[in-house]
């Protein structure tokens, strides 16, 4: 019989929050607030589509708390990016084009 709880080591390592896989510290991430993603598992705009680059802020997103065996965290479900954020409190989607 073994053990199928996680090492301390594994439940504290930062993971991605699309894949849910470990974040090695030296492969470049996708910030969004307290939330790590691979650059290939970087969440997308749910207006035009576009992936969230790495250092890029400004993105709003709508999620929920879901709970992992190394803790709880959140699982997002829409996104939006700083330009479709910024056309739609303008009013004037073509103002940038
Ligand atoms: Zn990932
Ligand atoms: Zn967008």
């Amino acid at each position: 019989m073994s053990s199928t709880s996680l090492k301390a080591s594994e439940l504290l390592a930062p993971r991605c929050a699309d894949c849910r896989e470990v974040v090695e510290a030296s492969v470049p991430v996708v910030n969004h607030g307290d939330l790590q993603f691979h650059i290939g598992c970087s969440p997308r705009c749910n207006t035009c589509g576009r992936a969230m680059e790495p250092g890029e802020g400004g993105w709003r997103s709508e999620g929920r708390v879901v709970w992992e065996p190394w803790g709880y965290t959140v699982r997002l479900s829409r996104l939006w990016c700083e330009q479709c954020l910024g056309n739609a409190t303008l009013g004037e989607p073509q103002a940038h084009a």
